[in-house]
């Protein structure tokens, strides 16, 4: 069944959606990087210049994006830089980052933790490591959980895991050890490691300080540029990218998205906001929504 989303180039709340948005904020992987990770090919990750195009008339027409991750601090801050851009969202939604430089301004998110929770030295990421959540899911979730290597290394703030889980099960079994904490569904991934489920795709999933999400660190970065939800868009492949649909004037959809068996289920639930989908997969959907919002923002 296909949900009902309607594509950019058939709502006709699109152009005023598009129009009014002077910040994009956008996934990376599954979305403006083709597989591999590759911004210079198309969505097949062929060598194409598709998106590097679309990328330069958005820097042309003075737009700012914002990359949105699950990635750490260092990866995003070499690809914020290498395609022009100047702010960057880190370990979902946990850190932002305004400037490349030396001199850039550096926010951490704690979500609801209540301030001194953290003692002197110990990171967010430290306080989740040594808080027992993850020896309790291993314990409850045998062989369906584990360390995302190499990637869970140098973060800040939150543990990314690779697992076969029922998030709402797994969220029980954090609930029982301290400090409050959430687990989120960063989409499929391609390999189970070594993982033994084999009932479902293996997920990339964050534990986060409860709270802490993409859409708070959106409004958050809004609300310090003294702009609004309808001066943003944001874009995305994955159910939790969905939830940025609050936070934004129009969540787009890359059309790899509908896919995704966690995308369909969410959708079936209510919306958080406007949704639009593109016609293009991955990348080469990244273009295409590029090429929309330049045009609408030049009419
Ligand atoms: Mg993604």
């Amino acid at each position: 069944m296909s949900p009902n989303v309607p594509y950019l180039d058939e709502s006709q709340r699109t152009q005023a959606a598009l129009r009014g948005a002077s910040v994009l904020y956008t996934d990376l992987d599954g979305t403006l990087v083709a597989r591999g990770g590759n911004v210079l090919a198309d969505a097949a990750g062929e060598p194409s210049l598709v998106t590097a195009e679309a990328i330069v008339a958005v820097n042309r027409a003075g737009l700012d994006v914002v990359p949105i991750s699950g990635r750490n601090r260092l990866q995003l801050r070499e690809l914020t830089q290498l395609l022009g851009w100047h702010t960057y969202i880190a370990e979902a939604g946990a850190i932002t980052v305004r400037g490349t430089g030396l001199t850039a301004e550096v926010a951490l998110d704690t979500g609801e933790w209540p301030d001194g929770l953290l003692a002197q030295g110990i990171t967010p990421f430290d306080a989740i490591t040594m808080s027992g959540g993850y020896e309790a899911l291993e314990a409850a979730f045998p062989g369906r959980i584990e360390q995302f290597a190499p990637w869970q290394l140098v973060r800040e703030v939150t543990l990314l895991l690779r697992g076969c889980l029922n998030l709402a099960e797994a969220q029980t079994v954090l609930d029982t050890v301290h400090p409050r904490m959430d687990i989120v569904d960063n989409g499929p991934v391609r390999s189970y490691g070594t993982l033994t489920c084999r009932d479902m795709d293996p997920h990339a999933y964050h534990v986060v300080p409860r709270g802490v999400s993409k859409a708070r660190a959106i409004e958050l970065d809004l609300a310090h540029r003294g702009l609004s939800r309808k001066d943003a868009v944001a874009i995305g492949d994955s159910a939790t990218d969905i939830e940025m649909a609050s936070a934004v004037g129009a969540m787009v959809l890359v059309d790899n998205a509908f896919d995704s068996p966690g995308v369909l289920a969410r959708l079936q639930q209510a919306s958080p906001g406007l949704l639009l989908r593109t016609r293009a997969k991955r990348n080469e959907g990244w273009a295409e929504f590029a090429r929309a919002w330049v045009a609408a923002r030049a009419l």
